[in-house]
């Protein structure tokens, strides 16, 4: 990888998600000196996002306008970045490793017969190389990756590469292409939330998890009252999805949300390795469990051996004060 950088944005409500930004900062980290180009597709006025992409690090950036973009499709984002992509000619390409990453990159560098490194969670120089760090294993371990390929794909794991200061005196061009995507199979008409989501949980920084201790979905209410007081997300296990406490979009792990916020607090939790798989790469674990012999407290960093019903109020009322 090496002159010129795509970075591609995504946007959550009209806003640009975090990991946009933090992808133009792994951009930066793979050469600081090439031009990074942003790319916004959607349906709207793209000019806030372009410039808030300049803003954190990109030199310009492309939009693509198209009805058919207001919402995320492989085909209408396919064919939109392709077009961006043949105009461009770039050496590289990075995106988050979110639902849209994990569905556009593989699709894209399959066609197009190049590389992808997938859910990188380090970047470093070393000498002309770039070496990327990902974990495999379930998180057990890490490989690190040199790209050999004049083209190559790279997604990032949100919360790993931290984004460049906003720096709102920032200016580059910003180029509106026409693409024509109306030939797409697929359109989405409605997206209809289940319910007020809160904070992102594949982005939080802090996460307090339930498992099948919690009980009940209203065992659950003492969770989300901490994730408010913390500024965080409520994730669950899938013991308490199963169990019908909570909805599955919560459930992390193995065949669930794959997350590394700052704080991952574990209440009722035992442990188990498909669990262990979604979040054991967080940087601080907090488990909260009555069996001192629960399996969360060998990945935890600090452990409490209790009742979440009692902890978890004592740990509100504590906060409360601060
Ligand atoms: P349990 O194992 O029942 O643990 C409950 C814990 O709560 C216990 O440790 C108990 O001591 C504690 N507890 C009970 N009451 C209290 C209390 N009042 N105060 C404090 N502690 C209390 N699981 C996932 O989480 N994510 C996945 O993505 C996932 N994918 C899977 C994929 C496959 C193919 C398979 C086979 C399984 C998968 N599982 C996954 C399920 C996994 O194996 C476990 O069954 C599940 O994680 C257990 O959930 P739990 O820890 O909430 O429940």
């Amino acid at each position: 990888m090496s002159d010129k950088l795509l970075v591609i944005g995504e946007t959550r409500d009209g806003s640009l998600r975090n990991v946009t930004f933090e992808a133009i900062a792994a951009a930066k980290k793979i050469n600081a000196d090439g031009e990074i180009v942003g790319v916004i597709c959607g349906d709207d006025d793209l000019e806030s996002q372009a410039n808030e992409m300049i803003h954190f690090g990109a030199d310009r950036v492309v939009t693509v306008k198209h009805d058919n973009l207001k919402t995320y499709t492989s085909e209408g984002y396919g064919q939109a970045v392709l077009a961006v992509m043949n105009e461009e000619s770039p050496d590289g390409i990075v995106m988050g490793h979110t639902a849209i990453g994990k569905d556009l990159t593989p699709k894209l560098a399959s066609k197009l017969e190049i590389g992808l490194i997938s859910d990188a969670t380090e970047i470093e120089a070393d000498g002309d190389k770039v070496v990327f760090t990902r974990p495999i294993y379930s998180g057990k371990a890490f490989e690190k990756k040199i790209v050999t390929d004049d083209v190559t794909f790279a997604t990032i794991r949100p919360n790993n590469i931290p984004a460049l200061d906003r720096d709102e005196s920032r200016t580059g061009d910003i180029t509106a292409m026409d693409v024509d995507v109306t030939d797409i199979r697929t359109v989405i008409k409605e997206v209809i939330r289940k319910a007020s989501e809160g904070v992102d949980l594949s982005e939080a920084k802090v996460i307090v998890s339930g498992g099948r201790g919690v009980k009940s979905a209203d065992g659950f209410k003492p969770l989300h009252e901490l994730a408010d007081l913390l500024g965080g997300a409520v994730g669950a296990s899938r013991g308490a999805c199963d169990a019908e406490y909570c909805d599955y979009s919560l459930q992390i792990g193995q065949t669930g949300k794959v997350v590394t916020p700052d704080l991952y607090i574990a209440c009722g939790i035992s442990g188990a390795i498909q669990h262990l798989a979604g979040m054991s790469n967080s940087k601080v674990i907090v488990a909260i469990n009555k069996d001192p012999e629960a399996n969360i407290f060998n990945v935890a960093d600090y452990g409490v051996v209790g009742d979440i019903f009692e902890v978890i109020p004592l740990l509100i009322e504590e906060i409360k004060k601060m």
